[in-house]
């Protein structure tokens, strides 16, 4: 049996205020849509045993948009990249070139 009785207590949590990339220091949120962080948001990596990056060590970061696009441009072998619908099956080249109208037309 339990005995209890109700308490107002205050929770203090954690409000996430932005998503900054490790990589260049900016914010992963879009200029214009403050709502969503985009990239890669705290993103994990751990090496099993013999990792080159240590033993059960694990890395937590994040990548903004822009910094994942040359992340990709140095690939050897460019991402598999899977689309909705209205896409067809695009290549990192044809991304590129979406990416690239975007910015012309200010989009990015
Ligand atoms: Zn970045």
């Amino acid at each position: 049996m339990r005995i209890s009785h109700e308490e107002q207590r205050v929770e203090i949590v954690e409000v996430v205020d932005d998503i900054i990339c490790n990589r260049c220091g900016e914010s992963c949120r879009h200029p214009s849509l403050s709502c969503n962080a985009y990239g890669l948001v705290e993103a994990e990596v751990s090496g099993g045993f013999g990792a080159r990056l240590g033993d059960m060590v694990r890395y937590t970061f994040s990548i903004c948009e822009r910094c994942l696009e040359q992340l990709f441009d140095g690939f050897k072998h460019p991402p598999e990249i899977t689309a909705n619908a209205g896409w067809g099956e695009p290549t990192w080249a044809d991304m590129k070139q979406h990416i690239t109208r975007g910015e012309k037309a200010g989009r990015g």
